[in-house]
């Protein structure tokens, strides 16, 4: 147990005092602020349990308070857990349900995924966000039935390998559906053990990633993976939350580092802040007499790739000129309407919407490969980016 040996010894040589007022021991805060303003390395605050010691205390937990009636706890398969981990990745369990089931009853084995359609994959996938883990999907899919004669590969490197796949996903679909003993380190687990096990620095650094998938390894049991792994998501989902978590009812309430020094809010360590870039675009919105509106597909690489929006101009002045030459009208009235705001991980995104109403049709229009006409009263079954959603919504109001 390479990483978690030394942090069980230095338990044992921790000496608590009692609480402070604050509920935070005072030897644990004197000795940390002492090491942050020596700037010692931080690993001295590893003093959690044992890897065994861990296991045992979480399945137990498991078997009473553990989830075990979600739809992918059903009749287990890699695809189905698959499935499952992809769109649980930034989602939560109540939002994922619903789509998980449409998929599952539409794309019930890797076979049927494979020969879907990319809209109609698109499509279902419509209010998950981060839509390339949809089409890494269909890529790993139809990988799956060309390489492997569609069975899903049964070896980490083999999962690994597929698009959209790291070694943590791959490790929780073949622990959970094949019990093989692989650990995993999503977000909800290394806010668990960096916490458990008192790890400080930003856990995206290469350094304390390394540790932490050395600890994760130390605590992954050969007996009960498939339990355990299903077990320290749920903790992570459910009891150690990112604020206030409920430590009073954690099973690693008695050996917690951080329970024991007070340091629940300043860990995981979080990421250095930089400055978030803000950039401005226009929305291009022709809306014929009949109300349906002109949407563009985004090229298949990049933001919102694949999806249909309106077309999109840093500048508004080509905003109004493409529009101009797609109704075949030099004095245009547009609109402005209320600004929409998207925050993407690298930048916010300040987006103008620039309406035209009782468009006229244009044959230059006629390219169905790139545009298509969108009747917002019968809807086609097409993947829409955010803002088109939001803002097709906002024109239904503003009619009504
Ligand atoms: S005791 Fe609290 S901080 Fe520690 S693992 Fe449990 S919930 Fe998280």
């Amino acid at each position: 147990m390479p990483a978690a040996a030394k942090p069980a010894t230095l338990a044992k040589q921790l000496t608590l005092s009692p609480p402070s007022e604050t509920g935070e021991p005072a030897e644990g805060r004197e000795n940390r602020d002492k090491k942050n303003k020596k700037g010692e390395c931080p690993r001295a605050l590893a003093a959690g349990p044992s890897g065994e010691k861990f296991a045992s205390a979480l399945l137990a937990w498991f078997d009473v308070h553990g989830r075990k009636h979600l739809p992918w706890q059903q009749q287990i398969t890699p695809y189905r857990v698959w499935i499952s981990e992809i769109m649980l990745q930034q989602t939560q369990v109540t939002t994922v349900i619903p789509y998980y089931e449409r998929f599952m009853q539409r794309f019930p084995d890797v076979r049927a995924l494979a020969a879907a359609a990319d809209d109609e994959v698109l499509h279902l996938w419509t209010g998950l966000g981060y839509y390339a883990r949809a089409r890494n999907l269909l890529k790993a899919a139809r990988t799956i039935v060309a390489e492997h004669g569609g069975e899903f590969p049964e070896t980490l490197d083999a999962v690994q390998a597929l698009p959209g796949i790291g070694r943590s996903t791959a490790g929780a679909i073949l622990a959970i559906s094949k019990s093989q003993r692989h650990p995993i380190l999503d977000g909800n687990v290394k806010r668990v053990l960096t916490r458990c096990f008192g790890i400080e620095g930003f856990p995206g650094e290469t350094a304390i990633e390394r540790e932490l998938w050395s600890i994760a390894d130390a605590c992954t049991p050969a007996q009960r993976v498939a339990h355990y792994t299903q077990a320290i998501m749920d903790l992570g989902a459910t009891v150690c939350v990112r604020s206030r978590p409920l430590c009073v009812v954690c099973p690693m309430h008695e050996f917690c580092v951080a329970r024991r020094e007070g340091m629940q809010a300043v860990l995981p360590t979080p990421k250095p802040r930089k400055e978030r870039p803000e950039r401005t675009a226009y929305a291009a919105i022709l809306q014929r007499a009949d109300g349906a509106v002109l949407l563009e597909r985004r090229p298949p690489v990049g933001i919102w790739g694949g999806l249909w929006t309106f077309p999109q101009f840093d500048d508004r002045v080509d905003a109004v000129t493409w529009m101009e030459r797609h109704t075949g009208d030099s004095s245009l009235a547009t609109l402005a309407l209320p600004p929409y705001s998207h925050s993407f991980t690298h930048f916010d995104l300040n987006l103008q919407p620039l309406l035209v109403r009782d468009a006229r049709e244009q044959p230059a229009v006629a390219d169905a490969e790139r545009y298509c006409w969108y009747d917002v009263k019968q809807p086609a079954k097409i993947g829409l980016a955010k803002p088109a959603v939001d803002l097709i919504r906002g024109l239904a109001e503003r009619v009504e």
